[in-house]
């Protein structure tokens, strides 16, 4: 397989999905062997408005993913993207739609992520800043006594401001856009990648599934596992002879 051909200098931005985490048995909510595929009660819970003003609603359905998500250990598509970031020379930037840290878990520095994580907390009603959370239960803000509730976006909220700019920033900025484990014509993926396209970038799709319909933004579409195409299209890029002397 030909790896990914950036100078040292160049720019990586990567998006990750729910296929980049199944190798470590993290299950996806949607698609085969989803969570809430197995389970559509689960789902409209999930999707219901109240869920917004219930942080004990949120607890019930996303504490019990706590523990699988604290048992889940990165697989070889997270560590070679957070050694690709250490080894390469290059500004690899990753954004993810997981909510399972394993990026972080990995290595990987700086990780923007666009739905929150299920193993942080925060305040249902303050500004107490996101923490690692050990418990799976809802206790009460130790601020203003609000319950606390898991940082994740929920069904009609918004992606978190910082997160959003960030990814903007990064795609209008990368030489080489790469999507793994996700379906690539779905929000953000299709629109991540139209606008790396639109600024002159070099894109890449890795999945499982091919894309349908096929995105004309994708020039490169790698079908497979991610844990065992990573490892081989990551390979940090030869210095030139100039860059020798
Ligand atoms: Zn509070």
């Amino acid at each position: 397989m030909n790896p990914i051909q950036l100078d040292p200098d160049g720019t990586l931005l990567v998006l990750t999905g729910a296929g980049i985490s199944v190798a470590s048995s993290v299950r996806p909510f949607r698609g085969q062997g989803g969570v809430w595929t197995d389970d559509p009660e689960a789902e409209r819970r999930a999707t219901s408005p109240e869920l917004l003003h219930r942080p004990d609603l949120i607890w019930e359905l996303y504490g019990p993913l706590r523990p699988l998500m604290r048992k889940a250990t990165p697989n070889p598509a997270h560590l070679a993207l957070a050694r690709f970031q250490k080894e390469s020379g290059c500004d690899v930037r990753l954004v993810t739609q997981n909510v399972d840290g394993l990026h972080h878990r990995a290595g990987f520095e700086n990780v923007i992520e666009l739905h929150g994580n299920l193993l942080r907390s925060r305040c249902s009603q303050c500004d107490l800043p996101p923490f690692e959370d050990a418990e799976d239960r809802p206790r009460p803000c130790p601020v203003c006594g609000a319950l606390l509730r898991p940082d994740i976006v929920l069904f009609g909220e918004q992606i978190p401001e910082k997160a959003g700019e960030a990814a903007f920033s990064a795609v209008m900025r990368c030489d080489h856009f790469l999507a793994v484990g996700t379906s690539g014509i779905v929000f953000p993926a299709a629109l991540l990648v139209q606008s790396a396209f639109n600024y002159g970038a070099a894109t890449t799709i890795v999945n499982l599934e091919p894309m349908d319909p096929p995105s004309p933004f994708f020039q490169r579409e790698i079908l497979g596992r991610a844990e065992e195409i990573l490892p081989l299209l990551l390979e940090p890029p030869t210095l030139k002879p100039s860059a020798l002397l």
